[in-house]
């Protein structure tokens, strides 16, 4: 029997298990589908605190799990396929097969880039959710972002430096991305606004070639000439396996108040609880706050 299992080693669940290790909880980390979460695709990471200067994102995973080890942290290269909250003892199932009992359950299992659900046959041939991934494939040719948000922009902004030209693609007039990315965008001389209007067909024989695009304003329909396209649009927690099994709201992120969910035992941390603020900064905090109910339940509980 576990005492404490983290499900997921983003920042969330990485830094539960700094505070859960060095509560001598020995908690066990199970890693998940994508070891590190979003930070692996994150080139420069610059508003996380202590770091004077820009830190590769996989960079701060890995002294983030170098610490949590060092204190006595456990970690499963394994992710969670099913899971039983209705007993005290909590019983986890694993992508392998194992069931892992535990009294209690840190629930950090993240978010994932949404789709806009007409990439078809062209997802991974010309068109990708993760600039700092494939971006390279792009060096000097033509691509487009899109999205209004701090994503899309950074995005942007990342991929001007390697494409020949970006195209930023939105279906409003203003963004909801930070004024300091906004100006950064701006002043990109290769970047260039299209506004208020949605994709809506990839045009290519094997590969993304054209992109349709439908002006909201107009109705009017032209196809932009394009060797690949961004979709940054935004998150869904990941959460299917947690259905029935605690409270999520219509969204589907885990309703979660200082780290308790419907579940007393159960805690959940990170970007699978929150909305609005998804910041390796923010995500670290709700998991060191995670961790420290864990420790008071399960004090209460022995
Ligand atoms: P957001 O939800 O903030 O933005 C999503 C964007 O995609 C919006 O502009 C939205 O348009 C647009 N969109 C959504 N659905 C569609 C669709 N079907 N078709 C076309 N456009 C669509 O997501 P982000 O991933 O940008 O950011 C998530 C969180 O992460 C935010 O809190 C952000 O601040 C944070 N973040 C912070 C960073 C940093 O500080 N360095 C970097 C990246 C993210 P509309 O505006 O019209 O709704």
């Amino acid at each position: 029997m576990e005492k404490l299992v983290i499900v997921g080693s983003g920042p969330a669940g990485l830094t539960a298990a700094i505070y859960a290790a060095r509560a001598a909880l020995q908690p066990l980390v199970l890693e998940g589908m994508q070891p590190g979460g979003q930070l692996m695709q994150t080139t420069d990471v610059e508003n996380f605190p202590g770091f004077v200067h820009p830190i590769p994102g996989p960079e701060l995973v890995d002294s983030m799990r170098r610490q949590a080890e060092r204190l006595g942290a456990r970690f499963m290269a394994d992710a969670l396929t099913g899971c039983d909250f209705t007993e005290e003892t909590k019983k986890l199932v694993t992508m392998t097969g194992k069931t892992i009992e535990a009294e209690a359950v840190i629930l950090a299992t993240g978010a994932t880039a949404r789709w806009l659900g007409i990439e078809g046959k062209y997802r991974g041939r010309g068109v990708s959710t993760c600039a700092t991934c494939d971006g390279a494939f792009y060096k000097g040719k033509r691509v487009a972002v899109i999205g209004g948000g701090d994503t899309a922009l950074t995005e942007a902004l990342y991929l001007s430096q390697i494409a020949a030209s970006v195209t930023l693609i939105h279906r409003r007039d203003t963004f909801r991305a930070t004024p300091s990315l906004q100006e950064k965008a701006a002043a990109t001389a290769n970047i260039d606004l299209l506004l208020e209007t949605v994709p809506e067909a990839f045009l290519g024989e094997r590969k993304v070639e054209a992109l349709r695009v439908r002006n909201v304003k107009t109705g009017e329909t032209s196809e932009l000439p394009l060797d690949g396209v961004f979709v940054a649009i935004g998150h869904d927690p990941e959460t299917a396996v947690l259905r029935g099994k605690v409270a999520l709201d219509e969204s589907g992120y885990i309703e979660a108040d200082g780290g308790r969910t419907s579940v007393p035992g159960v805690f959940a941390a990170g970007d699978v609880q929150e909305r609005r603020f998804k910041q390796a900064v923010t995500a670290a905090a709700s998991g060191c706050v995670a961790a420290l109910e864990a420790e008071r339940y399960l004090q209460e509980r022995n």
